[in-house]
C-alpha cells in the first residue's frame, strides 16, 4: 500500500495506473461504514484509492473541525488490511495555499435541510470533492447513503459541470441496534449512546406509519418530534420529509421521499435518513 502525502506526487502516480480506479474520499477514523466504501471499491476496479483529509472549508465557526477525530495509524492499518492499493492523505496547506481562490458551488438543493442549518458546508464538501477527483481521476466513486443530501449534492455537480466519474451509492451501515456508524459517534457516552438510538426508532416508526396508509407528511413529523421529544438527551435540529429528488418538502407523499433529520444528543450532532415510497 503506497501513502501519498503531496497533491504533486499523487498526481504523478496517477498518470502511471492502468485499468480502473475507485476512489473513496473520506476524512478518516474509519469504521464498517467506510470500509464496506472502500471494500466495494477495491471488489470492483483494478486499483482502490483512499483519501483521508479532514477538510477545513466544510466546517463552519464553531464546529468541530479541532476536536474532529483522528487515528491515522490505525486507519493505515485497517486500509492495508483490506488491500488499498493508495491512500491519499494531503496536508490542508497542500489542498488551500495561502494564494487559494476557487470554489465550487452548487446552488437550490443546497440551500435545504443541513445546507441550511450549515451555511457553506456544502460549498466546502464540492470545492474539496471536486478537486480529489480532479487529482484521482477515478473512474468511479464511492459514497455513502448516510449523508443522503451530500451524495445527491455530488450527483449534482457531476452532472452540471459533465465530470466523467460515475458514482457510486452505497447504503448506510449501522450497529447492531441500528445505529447509523458515524466517526462522530465516539464523542457519545454511555447514556448518550442509548439515547441516539431515537433516530433509528423515528425512521422506523415513520416508515411503519406510512406503511400502513398515512401519507400526510406534517402527521408523520409530529409523530417523530413527539417521539424524539420523550428522549430527554435529544434535541431536534430538524426533521424532513422531502422529495427524494429534488429535497424540496412535501405535504403528501406521492413521490418517493426521503426522510432525514438532525438531532443533537447532548452537544453532538447526528443525522440520520430513510427512503421510503
Ligand atoms: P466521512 O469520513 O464522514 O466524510 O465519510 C466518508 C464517506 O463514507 C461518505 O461518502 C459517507 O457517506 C460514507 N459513510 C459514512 N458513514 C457511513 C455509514 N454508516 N454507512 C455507509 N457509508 C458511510
Amino acid at each position: 500500500m503506497q501513502v501519498i502525502n503531496s497533491v504533486k506526487e499523487m498526481k504523478q502516480v496517477r498518470q502511471k495506473l492502468t485499468g480502473t480506479v475507485g476512489f473513496v474520499p473520506t476524512m478518516g477514523f474509519l469504521h464498517e461504514g467506510h470500509l464496506t466504501l472502500v471494500r466495494r471499491a477495491k471488489r470492483k476496479n483494478d486499483v482502490a484509492v483512499v483519501s483521508i483529509f479532514v477538510n477545513p472549508t466544510q466546517f463552519g465557526p464553531g464546529e468541530d473541525l479541532q476536536q474532529y477525530p483522528r487515528d491515522t495509524e490505525r486507519d493505515l492499518a485497517l486500509l492495508e488490511k483490506e488491500g488499498v492499493d493508495i491512500v491519499f492523505m494531503p496536508t490542508p496547506n497542500d489542498m488551500y495555499p495561502d494564494s487559494y481562490n476557487t470554489w465550487v458551488e452548487t446552488s437550490g438543493i443546497t440551500k435545504r435541510l443541513e445546507g441550511k442549518k450549515r451555511p457553506g458546508h456544502f460549498r466546502g464538501v464540492t470545492t474539496i470533492v471536486n478537486k480529489l477527483l480532479n487529482i484521482v481521476l477515478p473512474h468511479k466513486a464511492y459514497f455513502g447513503q448516510k449523508d443522503a443530501q451530500q451524495l445527491r449534492v455530488i450527483q449534482k455537480m457531476v452532472a452540471d459541470l459533465n465530470m466523467h466519474v460515475r458514482i457510486v451509492t452505497v447504503t448506510t451501515v449501522r450497529e447492531k441496534d441500528g445505529l447509523a456508524m458515524s466517526s462522530r459517534n465516539i464523542y457519545l457516552n454511555d447514556e448518550e449512546r442509548k439515547a441516539a438510538l431515537v433516530l433509528y426508532k423515528v425512521l422506523s416508526v415513520a416508515e411503519e406509519l406510512y406503511m400502513r396508509g398515512e401519507h400526510d407528511a406534517a402527521r408523520i413529523k409530529v409523530k417523530m418530534t413527539g417521539l424524539i421529544n420523550k428522549e430527554s438527551l435529544a434535541k431536534i435540529d430538524y426533521i424532513s420529509i422531502a422529495n427524494s429528488d429534488t429535497l424540496e418538502e412535501l405535504t403528501y407523499i406521492d413521490h418517493p421521499a426521503l426522510i432525514s433529520m438532525a438531532v443533537k444528543i447532548g452537544t453532538t450532532r447526528l443525522i440520520d435518513n430513510r427512503t421510503i415510497g
